[in-house]
């Protein structure tokens, strides 16, 4: 199989779940074969839980010197978008935390205090976990449980050819967020503030979540990138689609950033950190999911198409499909020479 883990290659994190994890389901139904943000797990009857788990590594998931509380806050949150992309109501967290040693009293409190302040805002308890000492970089896993009404969870695999493509919020402040935070780029003092803040601090759309239950044909969120989260909801769905780039919603940070450099057009669309919904939905509900964002006061935009085939295309406001180049962006079928966008 093309991608599969062997020793001469970079761990690949998506041919080992696909490979070396999903067989391990033993056809759990509620597994959804590790392709999906989430597990389902009967509950009562009436309801399922959501089960995600989102792992954080300092110098991979956030930078060392972040402060201890928004450290803590982005792991909720991170796990709490997982949730709302699939419908569910938070219902209680277990954490994993594995300390450096020199950790200090003053980080823990600052962490303990962080976390406190996201179960408060998101009305969610921490019911249990472990912590443990590492002589490695601070490492935090949390798990996230949901509650959603039985056979209700929105799956990444339901899209259909016709349907609209939507996104909830902003694309991109997170990834140039992270730039801001590394010192490889500058906007203006006020820019800068903002996408940082969208970096260290995601906000999960709970209040989406639920109402688009019975409207949305599938959703996820995106982490890793529009491009490649949206690619692993078309193999889910057994579908292509088509981004109109020109459509895509981007905060007046974002849009001063790119209109100084046009190749952060990149970083937009496949850095990650996003942690916004990426959602499906029969072409005719337009005005029901544009009405259901207004009412729980979360924006959403519609950014494109859903298509028979696979694959995606990014296309500019002529239509034009553009394809990610070493430095920016290329209209498709033009030599990274010849790149422009
Ligand atoms: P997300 O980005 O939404 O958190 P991931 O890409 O991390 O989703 O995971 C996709 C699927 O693979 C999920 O069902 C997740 O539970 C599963 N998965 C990821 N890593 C592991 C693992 N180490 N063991 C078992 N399942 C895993
Ligand atoms: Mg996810």
């Amino acid at each position: 199989m093309s991608g599969a883990p062997d020793d001469s290659k970079a761990v690949d994190e998506f041919s080992v779940i696909a490979e070396l994890f999903a067989p391990l389901t033993r056809g759990f139904p509620g597994a959804l074969d590790l392709t999906d943000d989430a597990a389902l797990l009967a509950a009562d009857g009436a309801n399922e839980l959501v089960v995600t788990m989102d792992a954080m590594v300092a110098g991979v998931h956030f930078l060392p010197d972040d402060p201890p509380d928004l450290i803590a806050r982005k792991l909720v949150r991170v796990n709490l978008s997982d949730l709302a992309a699939k419908g569910a109501r938070p219902h209680a967290l277990t954490l994993a935390a594995a300390f450096p040693r020199d950790v200090t009293g003053d980080w823990l409190r600052g962490f303990a205090a962080g976390l406190g302040r996201d179960l408060d805002e998101f009305d969610v308890p921490l019911i249990g976990g472990d912590t443990v000492s590492t002589p490695g970089p601070l490492t935090l896993a949390l798990t996230a449980l949901g509650k959603i009404p039985s056979g209700r969870a929105i799956l990444r695999s339901g899209a259909r050819p016709g349907d609209t493509l939507w996104v909830s919020g902003h694309i991109g402040d997170g990834a140039l967020g992270l730039r801001v935070a590394l010192g490889t780029l500058h906007v203006t003092p006020a820019d800068d503030e903002y996408l940082l803040g969208r970096y260290r601090l995601p906000q999960p759309r709970c209040p989406l979540g639920p109402v688009l239950v019975g409207k949305a044909s599938a959703a996820m969120d995106i982490s890793d990138g529009l491009v490649q989260d949206l690619g692993h909801l078309c193999r889910a769905s057994g579908v292509g689609a088509d981004v109109d780039v020109s459509r895509l919603p981007l905060s007046a940070a974002t849009r001063a950033a790119l209109a100084r450099d046009q190749s952060l057009l990149a970083s937009v669309l496949t850095g990650g950190d996003d942690y916004e919904v990426l959602f499906t939905a029969p072409a005719n509900a337009e005005t029901d999911i544009l009405m259901a964002g207004k009412d729980c006061g979360v924006p959403v935009t519609a950014i494109g198409k859903v298509r028979v085939g696979q694959g995606t295309s990014i296309r500019d406001a002529q239509g034009r499909e553009i394809t990610p180049a070493r430095g920016g962006w290329r209209h498709f079928g033009e030599t990274e020479s010849g790149s422009s966008l």
